[in-house]
């Protein structure tokens, strides 16, 4: 299947991507591959922007079940992202990728604070923007922020980067037969609870008319041809 070619796009990027073949924290080596990417894609004439998670650190939920409040254990998540986020703009940087990282939770000696009009301008100068902190809120995940910050950025597509290379009807690494989908409506992914991101950020990006693109970012240049419109991926529209 042919994909549709989007210029201005947000990346959201999980922890679970960050942390390569280990099983906690950040990789390296993964992390400047990624970067990479994004650099490649943005000489390729795209604009870009961030979202990352911080799964890899910390989740507001496996505070609870260590004891720790929700809402607690939801902004030690929060923080999370503010350190996978400078460790993608450390690498970003390195190769010469002009970015700023800002974050839903001012934090003004550590990045700038999320502010609309200063991102949108920031991109307009050609730098990719980080966006860190998620929406500011707990009770939230970075799957909706990715689907806010593309919606305020004017995004094209919100491009989710994953283990696998679309959305399936089962989980593939344990189902052999799931079957992959090439292109899902957002009424579908919503009524059969369809594993793409989590249910709020599927309506916003219904209701804000933001294709979501499924793909595996662990295979080497999948984003760039994913971009070109010739990769395997998964497209959600209305
Ligand atoms: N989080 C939050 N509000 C947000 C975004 C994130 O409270 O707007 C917290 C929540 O605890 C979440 C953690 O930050 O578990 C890490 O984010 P997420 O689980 O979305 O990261 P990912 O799965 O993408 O690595």
């Amino acid at each position: 299947m042919t994909l549709p070619r989007f210029k201005r796009i947000l990346l959201k990027l999980s922890g679970e991507v960050l942390m390569g073949k280990s099983s906690f924290g950040i990789d390296p080596e993964t992390v400047a591959r990624v970067a990479g990417e994004i650099a490649a894609a943005k000489e390729a004439g795209h604009d870009l922007c961030l979202v990352v998670g911080g799964g890899n650190i910390f989740r507001g939920l496996a505070g609870v079940a260590q004891g720790i409040d929700r809402t607690t254990g939801d902004y030690m998540g929060m923080l999370a992202t503010v350190m996978n986020a400078l460790a993608v703009q450390a690498a970003l940087e390195k190769i010469g990728v002009e970015t700023r990282v800002q974050s839903a939770i001012p934090m003004a000696s550590v990045c700038e604070p999320y502010i609309r009009r200063r991102a949108v301008r920031h991109m307009e100068k050609g730098r990719i923007v980080i966006f860190a902190a998620g929406t500011g809120n707990p009770f939230f995940t970075t799957d909706t922020a990715s689907a806010l910050r593309a919606a305020e950025m004017g995004c094209d597509a919100l491009f989710k980067g994953t283990s696998v290379d679309g959305v399936y009807d089962a989980d593939p690494k344990k189902v052999p037969t799931a079957r992959r989908y090439d292109s899902l409506t957002f009424d579908r992914v919503l009524a059969d609870n369809l594993k793409v991101m989590d249910a709020s950020a599927v309506a916003l990006c219904r209701d804000s008319d933001i294709p979501i693109v499924v793909f595996n970012i662990r295979g080497e240049h999948n984003l760039a041809s994913v971009l070109e419109g010739k990769g395997r991926a998964t497209i959600v529209s209305n």
